[in-house]
Order: C-alpha cells, then structure tokens, then sequence
C-alpha cells in the first residue's frame, strides 16, 4: 500500500447515539488517513429503514466534529464518489447486482415469506438445519429489482484471511446464499459496503470485532465480484470495567455526547478512546493528537478485549485541563458556571478558575469548588463533625481555632497570597497542630465544601473583608 493510496471509512448506521466502544472505528482510520497522508471518508449507512433514528446522522456528525474528527469526504462536505449516504445510492447497487445476475451468481428469490417458513419447518422437522443453497430456483425469475436478489454462494468450505489486528484468520464454514438487496431496492450490510468500499476506493475496512464472523461471506462476495477486499481490520470489543462482559449501555457506557456535557474535554476523550487497547510500547499515556498520528499503528493494537475504566478518563482530562492556558479553559468552562458564578465579573471569574484549574477532574467540577467564591455559603459544622481529624478536638477548641485565625488574618495588611501563607503557618504553631486539622478547620469555615482549591489563594481572592466575616459567621453558628 503506497502512502498515498490510504483512505479510511468511518461508516456508521443512523440508528442512535455513538456509543463510546464505536469511537474507535473512527479514530483509527483518522489516524491512519492523517498519517500517510490519505482521506478519511464518512459513510452514512442508512440503509435499515426500521432502525432508522430521527436526527441520529446529526448527532454523529457532530460527535465527530467534537472530537476533531475531519473529514474529507461524505456528508456535507461532498467529494468524488458522492453521494455518502447508502439509500442515494440505489442505483450503483442495482448495477452490480445485475453483474452477479449476469455471471449467474444472484437470483431473485422468488419465495414468499410464507413459503421460506415452510422450508424452515420442514428442514426442523427433518431434524436439518434450514439452509437457502437447497432450495436454489431452477429457473429464477428476471430480475426486475423489486424481488429480493440472493447471492448464489459458491461451495467453498475454507476460507482464511489476514487481519491487521487479528493476525492470521480461516474459517471452516459453507456460506449460504444470503440477501443482497432487498425488495426494497435497498442493500444488506452484506453487500453495500463492500460495493462501497470499493467504488470509494477505501484501503482498510476497519470495524468491530462483531463483524469478523461474517468475513467469509463477504470473502465470496469479492471473489464473487472479481474484487480485491482492503485490508480487514477488526477492533477488539470493549469489555466493563471488571473485563468480564462487554461494554453495554446497562454498564453506564454513555453516549459520547453526555461524557461532553458532564465536562470532559475532547482532547481527553479522544486521548482516552484511542489508548484504549493500544500503546505505543512505551508507558506514555498522555498524546496529543499530533504523536498519536505519528505513532498509531494498527498492529499495536491489542487483541484482547480493552477495559473501559472511567477512572482513567477523569484524571486524563484532569491533566488536560491542566494543559489548557487559561484563557483557553476560560472559554471552554463557559457553560459550565454555578448559579452565583455565571454572573460574576469575567476578571474575577477568570482569578477563581486559575485558582480552580488544579482541582478540576471535569468541567462539571466548576460550581462545587467554585461557588463559594461568588456567594455566601451556609454553614454546616456536621462537616467539621464528620471529619476524622477535626473530630479529635471538641467544639470549644475548634471554636478557639477559628478565634485565633480570625485575629491574626485581622491584623494581616498584606493580603497577599503569600503573606497569608506567612500567616497561615504562624497560625499552625500558635495552635500547635498539623495542617490537616489548622487549614481544614479553615477551610470549611470559609468554604463549606468538601474540596477547595489551595487555601492561602483562596483567601487572597475572597480578600480580607469576606475572609474575616465568614470566620465570624463560622464562629457563631458553631457556639
Ligand atoms: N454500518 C456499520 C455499523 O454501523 C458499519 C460497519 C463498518 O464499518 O463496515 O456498525
């Protein structure tokens, strides 16, 4: 394969959402397409009208423009083998199933759906298992298009192949003749994608591992159509976290979409899915897309199923917020605010985020280790008493506590963050405690919450005024 010659496919049916186990049969062919500077073609396979969802190309479009997932060829953007969408494409169809007609290699069926059954009971009855092949018409009707054309299978028993992830494959199975357009004028998956492919020129067909069974049957069809296949590639599944089942929406595999809006970022998204099963060799995890690019090879990926750890992708995209500059994260958290905090002062919000950017697994994070910076939290001392340090002391030294750190921080002219860190650690020996129980306590009696961001920072943009009024406020509610 020159590297010129690369065109990858993305080809996915309208029926729903992208489930995140299906991101990766687009993202290595992008990969792949980038790397030797091929295309990346997206089909839209819509061709099973009663799984048809409303909306659902829409959907995947975008995920893949979410993900930076480009495309140069397909759906809006057109190009030399137009149109991209399967149910436009009738016609091309029609045409090569009239080339296996000729080479009496399809037939319109001419059964009844009553009539097939009655076969199918027969061969039960007879204790057989139903096979089409048997009940092969002498004398098909011409094919007109609006009977069903099956492929008239050839005899073979042994099939064997290579896949790029695979390895070495064979089959010992008899393929049975089986649809290829439907009464409808419509193509099975069977055969419009291998049609596809190759009017398309698409040099690797990459897929889920759900597809591998069904190999030699299209295998026959190519040797049928005097075709060459591409290079056959199939994804190994996504298993649960447990790595006992695969990944089913039962599981919590999401939508792409909803890991978007829960605040995941699509550099981690996509840094997650395409290190999911595969590795450049080495124990780097974090890639830019640019080194996945450069690295990826289909071969690297692994055979065995890949466990889908959400853990993992929360704290890849915690170290992708931390790569953002701030005004990069400052326009990605946009929509992401609390109640008090998507109203504030864009000057102060942008202060509260660098001091937030450290602490934030998602996006989604923002509001809990933020809003206490935009507005008065209620004091709640079951968290002082809930915690295991700060429950060692009683409620009148914990009150003494925030006595002490009131009055220092009063005194306090420099409201720097480091002066107050200077303050801070003056407070600990004053009190003779560790910083566990001294800043804790501080903590929760300025922020009410359990997670915060550095805290001599945070005091620093409170300033001094709300600093000592909500020790105050804490100092009360606790007597
Ligand atoms: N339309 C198939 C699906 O959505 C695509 C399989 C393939 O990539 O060939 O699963």
């Amino acid at each position: 394969m020159t590297a010129k010659s690369t065109r990858t496919r993305f080809a996915p049916s309208p029926t729903g959402y992208i489930h995140v186990g299906n991101v990766r049969s687009a993202i290595y062919p992008w990969l792949l397409a980038r790397q030797n500077g091929g295309q990346f073609i997206v089909r839209i396979e819509d061709t099973d009208r009663e799984r048809f969802v409303e909306g659902a190309t829409e959907l995947i479009l975008d995920t893949l423009k979410w993900l930076g997932l480009e495309w140069d060829e397909g759906p809006e953007v057109g190009g030399p083998y137009a149109p991209y969408f399967q149910s436009e494409r009738r016609e091309t169809y029609r045409v090569w199933g009239q080339k296996l007609v000729d080479k009496g290699l399809a037939y319109a069926d001419p059964y009844t759906t009553a009539e097939i059954e009655a076969f199918r009971v027969a061969a039960q009855a007879q204790k057989r298992p139903f096979v089409y092949r048997h009940h092969r018409p002498e004398n098909p009707p011409a094919w007109d298009g609006t009977q069903a054309l099956r492929f008239k299978a050839p005899d073979t028993t042994h099939y064997e192949w290579e896949d790029a992830v695979m390895g070495k494959l064979s089959a010992n199975e008899m393929v049975d003749d089986f649809i290829l357009i439907k009464s409808d004028g419509l193509p099975t998956y069977n055969f419009g994608h291998i049609i596809d492919d190759t009017e398309m020129h698409i040099s690797h067909a990459i897929r889920g591992l759900e597809y591998i069974a069904s190999i030699p049957k299209y295998l026959a069809l190519y040797d049928a159509l005097g075709l060459k296949h591409p290079i056959f590639a199939c994804l190994p599944h996504i298993m649960r976290p447990d790595g006992r089942k695969k990944l089913g929406k039962r599981d919590g595999a999401k939508s792409v979409t909803e890991y978007r809006q829960d605040g995941i970022l699509p550099e981690a998204m996509f840094n997650f899915l395409a290190t999911l099963g595969w590795n450049d060799g080495t124990t780097q995890e974090i890639f830019t897309k640019d080194e996945l690019i450069a690295k990826f090879s289909l071969d690297r990926v692994q055979r065995s199923g890949a466990r889908f750890d959400e853990k993992r992708l929360l704290w890849m995209n915690g170290q992708w917020i931390r790569s953002l500059s701030l005004d990069d994260l400052f326009e990605r958290v946009r929509d992401f605010w609390g109640e008090a905090g998507k109203t504030a002062n864009p000057a102060y919000q942008k202060q509260v985020l660098a001091l937030a950017q450290d602490r934030l697994k998602t996006l989604k994070d923002l509001p809990a280790v933020s809003e206490f910076f935009f507005c008065e939290p209620t004091p709640d001392w079951s968290m002082i008493d809930d915690n295991k340090q700060l429950a060692k002391l009683s409620r009148q030294q914990q009150i003494e506590f925030l006595e002490i750190a009131h009055d220092m921080l009063s005194t306090l002219n420099d409201f720097s963050a480091d002066s107050i860190q200077n303050c801070l650690n003056n407070f600990l020996q004053a009190i003779e405690q560790k910083p566990v129980i001294g800043f804790s306590l501080i903590r929760f009696a300025l922020t009410w919450t359990q997670f915060s961001p550095d805290l001599n920072k945070s005091i620093a943009i409170l300033g001094k005024d709300k600093t000592l009024a909500r020790l105050k406020t804490a100092i009360e509610a606790g007597k």
